[in-house]
């Protein structure tokens, strides 16, 4: 049996979820479904992930950087487990074999983290985009390609 709330493989015979302390207990479906969604209120509110985009330009035929910034790929709470969300930017195209790296911001509660990915395509992917996926246990992690062929990042914590 999984978690309600995070999604972690529920021991058997425990009481309630040693990731987020979701009570196992059955009880009236309303009073659950509100206990679910504080526990996970409490854990995902304000809690981010962005990702630095650079900015190239093409200049004589070379392309140049102009610069970076940091764009929001999602609110932590507003993702559901297993369902990947995409950023609504599209990149060129990646080889495959080679290694793709991002710049991630965690914000978690007001805590910044700075965290590189790396992800190593096993193929080639065309009308690369780039998306999150909640995890079990309020891990996630980052995906790189489209609906149809896509790439997953290790998974990290977003608590
Ligand atoms: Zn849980």
């Amino acid at each position: 049996m999984k978690c309600l709330c995070c999604g972690m493989e529920l021991k058997d015979g425990k009481a309630s979820c040693n990731i987020c302390g979701l009570p196992t207990l059955a009880g009236d479906d309303n009073v659950r479904a509100n206990v679910i969604r504080e526990t996970r209120h409490k854990y995902l509110d304000n809690v981010s992930v962005s990702v630095n985009i650079y900015n190239y330009e093409a200049e004589n035929g070379k392309l140049s950087e102009k610069g970076s910034e940091y764009v929001r790929l999602a609110d932590a709470v507003e993702l559901t487990i297993d369902k990947i969300q995409w950023l609504n930017m599209e990149f060129e195209e990646i080889e495959s074999k080679r290694k793709f790296e991002l710049e991630l911001l965690i914000d978690k509660k007001g805590k910044k983290e700075y965290k590189t990915v790396t992800i190593v395509p096993s193929k080639n992917i065309s009308h690369k985009k780039i998306g999150i996926c909640l995890k079990a246990g309020f891990n996630c992690a980052i995906v790189v390609g489209n609906q149809d062929s896509f790439e997953m990042s290790e998974q990290f914590s977003l608590t």
